[in-house]
């Protein structure tokens, strides 16, 4: 099919090459000429595993076309639109401008019969007013919502072999004959046996924010439990693994540490909040007021540990931070709880030497006074305390015990801000070792049979 992507970010460039890999035609738009030029010649214009190659190849099989101007996807079937809803700088609700200025685009251009296909997050009744619109300029095109699920790190494979499909449609034989159309464009991806759900156009908006609004709930549980387990002694990596081991809760997202960030999870849970108040709801949503509260509290928290284990003072102290982006494989700082740790602590007087594998760049534009190197000896140079803000795997298989790094710092004291670390090795190699959520001291009966509290960086939803 002939198809359309407008919005070429984390999600829909990777969404775009993903649809050119199952054979599609695809033609990407976006506003920005500098991403534009670099994906047309087949480069990723972010870090995304295995997104490069996609692209290429795509490319190059002349499946796949990068464009600013929206008149050259006129004659496209279906019309992918995933644009940024960033939250409103004044306010907790979504920004919507970006999908009304791509809707009004499509709006001039659209071919009779096109079907329009939602993959942003938006506040729910958002598709309704846009097919209202859509329909306003050409009344035989459609609408339909089909939210995304992907992880950043994860993209590609989330893309083409995600959890489930869901499509919201609207009622009655266009509905059908919309939900057809997404069968066949799907129908790489579908093959295996997929779970696929079809659903009016609201439940399919409420869908993702409320599977968003679920999993920074389980982030923010858990990390409430660091709090309590801070106040009492408790250790809450044995605490996750114990109670994780119930099928009923489930081990996954349940790892305590810096809490989650990105351009997804913090934007969303606000925006459902002041979509809800503003339907007359607000009541039924105010603990997500509290689950973000836990989740920022996290970050002074790390900082308040780096202070402690700094002996108490942190102004003109030499800190390393290693980690920037918000998530591993990812070099996507917005709202990174690693960069506000960064920022918090240079802000109280440290003197932060930064290092990201991926996220320095991004970093920088964000925050110009840190002081970026460009690997983790660098980084550690002098340091009084190293804090592991992102888990890297680059971080978590550091060996404490390497001699480079022990002659690096000026003390051994390590802030395992996403509890990713062997803190028994680390211990072992002479560090003042600490975590949110577990004792300063180690208790010497406590031992576990689960590899939960390593597990491998549990990737945050987008
Ligand atoms: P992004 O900021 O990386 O990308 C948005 C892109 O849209 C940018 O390249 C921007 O230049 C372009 N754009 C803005 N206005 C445009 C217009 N009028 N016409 C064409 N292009 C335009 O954002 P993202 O992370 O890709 O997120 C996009 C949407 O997908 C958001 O609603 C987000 O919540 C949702 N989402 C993101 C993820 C994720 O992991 N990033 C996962 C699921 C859902």
């Amino acid at each position: 099919m002939r198809i359309s992507v407008v919005g070429c970010g984390y999600l829909g460039a990777v969404h775009a090459a993903g649809m050119a890999s199952l054979g599609h035609d695809v033609t990407g738009v976006d506003v920005d000429p500098a991403k534009v030029a670099l994906l047309a010649r087949g480069e990723a214009p972010f870090h995304e595993p295995g997104l490069p190659e996609l692209l290429r190849e795509q490319v190059d099989a002349g499946r796949l076309r990068f464009t600013t101007d929206p008149s050259e996807a006129a004659d496209a079937e279906v019309h992918f639109i995933a644009v940024g809803t960033p939250q409103l700088p004044d306010a907790d609700a979504a920004d919507l401008r970006f999908v009304d200025a791509a809707i009004e685009a499509l709006a001039r251009h659209i071919a009779p019969g096109a079907l329009v296909v939602g993959k942003s997050t938006v506040p729910v009744g958002t598709a309704r007013r846009l097919l209202d619109r859509i329909r306003l300029a050409q009344p035989s095109a459609s609408l339909a919502w089909n939210p995304e699920f992907l992880r950043e790190g994860h993209a590609v494979r989330d893309t083409l072999a995600p959890d489930r499909v869901v499509y919201g449609v609207v009622a009655g034989e266009r509905g059908e004959r919309d939900a057809a159309i997404l069968d066949g464009l799907y129908a790489g991806v579908l093959a295996g046996g997929m779970p696929r759900m079809v659903m009016d156009l609201e439940t399919s908006e409420l869908v993702k924010a409320s599977a968003n609004a679920f999993l920074a709930t389980k982030i923010s549980f858990i990390n409430a439990m660091a709090e309590v387990c801070e106040a009492t002694g408790g250790d809450v990596t044995m605490l996750a693994d114990a109670i994780g081991f119930d099928a009923r809760i489930g081990r996954r997202f349940l790892n305590s540490g810096l809490g989650f960030g990105g351009g997804c999870l913090p934007k969303d849970i606000r925006a459902f909040q002041a979509r809800v108040e503003e339907l007359g709801s607000g009541k039924s949503l105010r603990f997500l007021d509290e689950v973000d509260k836990i989740n920022l509290r996290r970050r002074k928290r790390i900082a308040r540990m780096t202070r402690e284990l700094a002996g108490g003072t942190i102004a003109g102290r030499r800190v390393a931070v290693l980690g920037l982006a918000f998530k591993p494989d990812s070099d996507d700082v917005r709202d990174s709880p690693a960069l506000g740790v960064a920022s918090q602590l240079r802000a109280v007087g440290a003197t932060v030497r930064a290092y990201d594998p991926q996220a320095n760049a991004n970093a920088r534009r964000l925050a110009p006074d840190l002081d970026y190197r460009g690997s983790v000896l660098d980084a550690v140079e002098g340091a009084e305390v190293v804090v592991v803000a992102t888990e890297w795997s680059e971080f978590r298989e550091l060996d404490p015990a390497s001699p480079e790094l022990l002659a690096a710092v000026a003390h051994a004291r390590v802030v395992d801000a996403r509890n990713c670390l062997d803190r028994d090795a680390w211990r072992a190699a002479g560090w003042a070792y600490r975590a949110p959520g577990r004792p300063a001291e180690p208790d010497a009966v406590a031992t576990s049979t689960s590899a939960g509290a390593l597990l491998p960086a549990l990737a945050f939803a987008g």
